[in-house]
């Protein structure tokens, strides 16, 4: 711990999750705002209340995180220009994508697809040709990365630092240890960073646990997440089937029902862990993930070879 106690153990959890990803680029780190953790959010809100209300302000990363904060400082009358690098979230179908692009220039947002940040600078933003944009506050939204935790303690982990473990989501270097959420990589292939994957994922790492104590075989990871919600503002939204790998189908609700359909999946989201807490075991989610489903056993030692 780093009040320097020390825990003994039998089993351990790793559920660290993610957190903004250490940006790069030169000045993003000392210049830009991460909108990753409440501390965060709470920093670039104090940030935000210092400007005036036609401040240019700059969100760099196309992602959800970036669409989702553009959307919502457009609606409280900011100026707004959301830079994208290749191109707007590009793991929407093609005509959801277009959906939101056109939501977004409907309501003021600059959209910049195609063009990179090179540099943060404190009132301004250098992209990757030398052009210069003001910026009286740039937020920085291109990714999540994981704490260093397990790669520090020795263990094997992804490019990313996630646990690498097998379909049971337990470490390939010591059985004892099982992760989950964000920080996991089972198998390497890593499910989509989400409340949607950590959920259910959390469920099985404690049955995993469980199965460990009791000496009998975890079962391995049968999960499909098959949709993505995305809040425009207040009051639009976009929720975006998938298929079961998690590749987008051309099928979207948009308007004020993808708003409503997004307030209601972050409801249940919290409803649900509340109802698992209460009642454990009782947690359901879909199933069917194309995952390579191998044995515990085989998994374990395919991985660890
Ligand atoms: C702005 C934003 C919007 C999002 N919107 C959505 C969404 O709409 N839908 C969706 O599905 N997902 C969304 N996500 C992603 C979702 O929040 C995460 O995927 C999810 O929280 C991961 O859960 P987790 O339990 O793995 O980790 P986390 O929720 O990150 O929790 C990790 C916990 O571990 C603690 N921790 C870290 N290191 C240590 C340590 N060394 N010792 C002790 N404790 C430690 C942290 O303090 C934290 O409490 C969003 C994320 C962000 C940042």
């Amino acid at each position: 711990m780093a009040s320097g106690h020390a825990l003994d153990y039998d089993h351990v959890v790793y559920a660290v999750g993610s957190t903004a990803a250490v940006p790069s680029v030169p000045g993003a780190a000392e210049y830009a705002f991460p909108i990753a953790e409440w501390e965060h959010a709470q920093r670039l809100r104090a940030r935000l209340d210092t400007l005036p209300r036609e401040a240019p302000i700059i969100v760099v990363g196309g992602g959800p995180t970036g669409i989702e904060t553009a959307a919502e400082l457009i609606e409280q009358g900011r100026a707004v220009t959301l830079v994208c690098g290749r191109a707007l979230m590009p793991s929407l179908s093609a005509a959801g994508r277009r959906y939101v692009a056109k939501w977004l220039s409907r309501h003021g947002v600059t959209v910049i697809e195609g063009d990179t940040v090179a540099e943060v600078r404190p009132e301004a933003v250098v992209f990757a040709d030398g052009a210069v944009r003001a910026s009286a506050l740039t937020i920085w939204t291109t990714g999540f990365g994981v704490p260093r935790l397990a790669a520090e303690s020795g263990l094997r982990t992804d490019a990313l630092g996630r646990l690498l473990t097998d379909e049971t989501l337990t470490s390939i270097d010591d059985d004892r240890i099982v992760a989950t959420g964000d920080a996991a990589a089972p198998s390497g292939q890593p499910l989509r960073m989400s409340g949607q994957a950590a959920g259910p994922l959390g469920a099985q790492a404690a049955d995993t646990v469980l199965n460990h104590i009791a000496g009998t075989e975890p079962a391995v990871i049968d999960l499909a997440l098959m949709r993505t919600c995305l809040s425009l503002g207040r009051r639009a939204g976009i929720w975006q089937l998938a298929r079961k790998d998690d590749t987008a189908v051309n099928i979207y609700i948009g308007g004020r029902a993808g708003a409503r359909i997004k307030e209601m999946t972050c409801k249940i989201g919290v409803g649900k862990i509340r109802r698992e807490a209460g009642e454990p075991g009782s947690l359901g989610w879909l199933e069917g993930d194309p995952r390579p489903a191998q044995p515990a056993s085989t998994a374990s030692k395919v991985r660890s070879a």
